[in-house]
């Protein structure tokens, strides 16, 4: 067979920096990478749910420490980002610490954009935020994005012992919410070689810790392989422009305010198999690693983890798939696959009734 000559296409390759420190056991760090930022004091955040913990690293890191604040709140609401930064200042602080996930890091974020501390994150799950530059904040209900490359965090610590307690089901749908960041990072139109190798390589080992984590929760090696793919996929989400997935999960959970990561779990196998019929060839490397049927293997790794498989399940109802429709073709944006309200209204109601997509 004659073998077609293929070329590499243009691009622009832009290395984020953040500084990095990987490996079980590493939070032992926390201090001596606080003072290479020339931090003297910190504010510890987390949630109410994690305020144990920021206790703990405040005791670990003794007089580095200058209090806590342990009210960070999904979406990172304005009148909360206030408080804390009242917090910071009462307490003579001078540089951030975030231990938790997407929550705690949007507050750490949100501080930081405003009084230019430095921040360091504590990364305890796989959602990928505190590699990016990206900030969702929320004010009079209305959830707003920022980019900017000041929003990203100087210093990311990936432990994976602080990560043994996170619940399976929602190491489950962040490892998804994690997978379709390098799933929308395959096809992104400003995609580039090491954009695409990261996001092959995050989904390789995400799809080989799931399944182990969920087999035995405390297995330290699959949550550094978790941890690992979750910061690769996070690089990828902090690099090139997301499409057709992000926006609908937007969409769909600011409307109807459903939970981040399962609604990413669910619509990730509906959005993947509908972009596959435009980028086939980009999302090539990722089918490979599920029988060459993306949408259709993806469905059935997230069924074998227990993974949420319809919104229905989250409350939504046929009625809302109308409105979600309506507002999913509203606004337009860059899709590998043009974006009809009735292609989206069918993708729709197979995620509503988590039907398992069908490969074009
Ligand atoms: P989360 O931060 O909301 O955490 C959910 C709950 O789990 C919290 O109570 C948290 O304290 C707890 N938790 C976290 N780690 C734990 C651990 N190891 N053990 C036990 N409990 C733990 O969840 P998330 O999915 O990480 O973040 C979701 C939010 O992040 C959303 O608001 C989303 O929009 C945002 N996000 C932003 C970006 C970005 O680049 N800006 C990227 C991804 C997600």
């Amino acid at each position: 067979m004659k073998k077609v000559p293929t070329m590499t296409s243009p691009f622009v390759y832009h290395s984020a920096a953040s500084r990095v420190i990987f490996g079980a056991g590493t939070v032992i760090q926390l201090a001596a990478e606080l003072e290479t930022l020339g931090c003297t004091r910190v504010l510890v955040l987390s949630t109410p749910f994690q305020k144990g913990d920021a206790e703990q690293l405040a005791s670990d890191i003794g007089t580095l420490a200058a209090g806590v604040f342990a009210d960070a709140t999904m979406h990172t609401p304005v009148d909360v980002t206030e408080l804390a930064l009242a917090a910071f200042e009462a307490a003579g602080a001078d540089g951030i610490v975030s231990i938790g996930g997407g929550s705690t890091i949007g507050l750490g974020k949100a501080m930081s954009w405003r009084n230019k501390a430095p921040h360091l994150v504590v990364a305890t799950t796989y959602a990928g935020s505190e590699v990016t530059d990206i900030l969702g904040q929320t004010e009079n209900g209305v959830k707003t994005t920022i980019r900017d490359p000041a929003i990203r965090p100087e210093t990311v610590i990936y432990d994976a012992n602080l990560t043994l307690g996170l619940p399976v089901s929602m190491s489950v749908s962040s490892g998804l919410n994690a997978v379709a960041h390098a799933i929308e990072g395959l096809y992104a139109q400003d995609r580039n070689p090491v954009t695409s190798l990261m996001a092959v390589e995050a989904i390789r080992a995400l799809k080989s810790a799931l399944p182990r984590i969920i087999k035995t929760p405390e297995d330290v090696a699959a949550r550094s392989d978790a941890l690992y793919g979750s910061w690769l996929c996070g690089v990828v989400l902090g690099s090139v422009g997301m499409s057709l997935h992000h926006k609908l999960c937007h969409t769909l959970g600011g409307t109807f305010n459903l939970p981040h990561a399962e609604t990413h779990a669910i619509l990730l196998p509906h959005t993947a198999a509908f972009n596959a019929v435009a980028a086939g060839d980009a999302l090539a490397p990722a089918a490979a690693l599920f029988d060459g049927d993306l949408g259709g293997g993806l469905y059935d790794f997230a069924a074998e983890l227990g993974a949420p498989l319809a919104l229905r399940d989250l409350g939504v109802t046929l009625a809302d798939l109308e409105k979600a429709a309506d507002l999913a073709v509203k606004n337009p944006y860059w899709n590998p696959r043009e974006i009809t309200r009735c292609g989206i209204l069918d993708l729709l109601s197979n995620a509503l009734n988590g039907t398992r997509p069908q490969a074009h």
